[in-house]
């Protein structure tokens, strides 16, 4: 057990961070929490817990409830659940959904999301539709007439940096009856709130910016309202299919997260300084980044995020794809590798990975904004781009 931090309500978020979301360990002093390596635990003569709350760790242990209470005040949220990976974190969710039902889910988004739902719904019969929550009418309509049980957005949406608009499809699903999660991953509890916005979910892939550090896979939802049906069917998924996070993971997740808000803050200036010079260069034709004024939701943006718009972007690059591909292969500073929200930048061109089915651009590259000087990640670019 840790103790409590002081005034921990009144605290910024960054505070909280700074100390992992709790004081020193209570029994030895120590100023970070241990690892929980138990797997079960006693019950006296009478039959009791010896420790409240601890009987085995697939229910939960104390490193897991530390972690989970930090992201849920991140999130101004009432309760979360760590999952194995940002993956198993989507199925919990989408396992919301009931044979005969519907799920309505943005297009254009992560194609593992993608993916993944349409072979469950196909295996479970439920009908799923895929709509572009951009264009916000035929969205809204969709949604009134479809009733959905569930929504599935993705703000801003890999790799396409696509914004949609959370508190107005928000209130059309509380009239609809569904239920809304939004994937937050590549903002950050930090920028985008999405339950303060209205959204029922909110779920992030912990294996990037939240650790940070490209070396744990793990997955989050959040409530706004632990009393919900869809929550206690979330918190009994968790339980009863297992895809816990190991507690090695938690610990070096916790750890990540002490350092969130100066990573999120150089992440985001960073990225927009790269976005500003790669929206001037003559060899770009298209950048795709929330925060750039020609980006088309950039008021959208504005209002919905604070501090910054994220470290992921996209670029397209005049001549195609093999001049996206040699613009990466020539690149030095930035590692080609896939994944997001890491120290290091990362370059990757989409279309290899996922393929013609997936409507990624040919000479797309997403790009990942690491926390090295931007005048080295502009000077790579710059050196890259001269070379086609
Ligand atoms: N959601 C988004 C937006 C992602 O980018 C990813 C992974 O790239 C996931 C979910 C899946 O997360 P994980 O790889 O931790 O399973």
């Amino acid at each position: 057990m840790s103790s409590e931090l002081p005034k921990a309500s009144g605290l910024h978020p960054d505070s909280l961070l700074a100390h992992g979301g709790g004081g020193h360990d209570a029994a030895t002093g120590a100023v970070v929490p241990p690892i929980p390596t138990a797997t079960t635990f006693v019950r006296d003569e009478d039959y009791e817990p010896v420790s409240p709350g601890h009987i085995y760790s697939r229910d939960d242990n104390a490193l897991y409830r530390r972690t989970e209470n930090l992201i849920a005040s991140l999130e101004a949220g009432e309760d979360s659940r760590l999952f194995a990976s940002g993956m198993a974190a989507v199925a919990a969710v989408a396992r919301l959904v009931r044979p005969g039902g519907t799920l309505l889910v943005q297009s254009g988004i992560y194609w593992g999301t993608t993916l993944f739902l349409r072979k469950l719904c196909a295996r479970n019969n439920v009908a799923l539709i895929e709509a572009d929550a951009t264009d916000l009418q035929a969205f809204l309509d969709e949604i009134s007439v479809t009733k959905p049980a569930l929504v599935w957005l993705e703000v801003p949406s890999n790799p396409f940096l696509q914004v949609a608009d959370i508190q107005k499809i928000s209130a059309r699903c509380k009239q609809a009856g569904a239920v809304l999660c939004v994937d937050a991953t590549a903002a950050t509890p930090l920028i985008i709130k999405p339950l303060a916005l209205g959204a029922d979910l909110v779920m992030h892939s912990a294996t990037k910016a939240l650790n940070g550090h490209s070396d744990l896979l793990g997955g989050v939802v959040s409530t706004g309202d632990a009393a919900s049906e869809a929550w206690q069917a979330i918190i009994e998924e968790r339980k009863l299919a297992g895809a816990v996070l190991g507690s090695f993971e938690t610990w070096l997740l916790l750890r990540g997260l002490r350092t969130l808000a100066l990573r999120v803050e150089r992440m985001n200036t960073n990225a927009q300084a790269v976005a500003d010079f790669l929206d001037a260069h003559p060899k770009v034709e298209t950048v795709l980044y929330p925060g750039i004024a020609s980006h088309p939701q950039h008021a959208l943006a504005r209002s919905q995020m604070q501090g910054g718009f994220g470290s992921l972007m996209s670029v397209q690059i005049k001549g195609g794809r093999d001049a996206a591909l040699k613009v990466a292969g020539a690149l030095d500073l930035f590692q080609r590798a896939t994944s997001l929200g890491g120290t290091e930048s990362l370059v990757e061109h989409r279309y290899t990975i996922e393929g013609e089915g997936s409507g990624i651009p040919e000479n797309l590259l997403r790009l990942s904004i690491g926390i090295e000087h931007s005048a080295d990640l502009i000077g790579d670019l710059d050196q890259a781009l001269a070379g086609i």
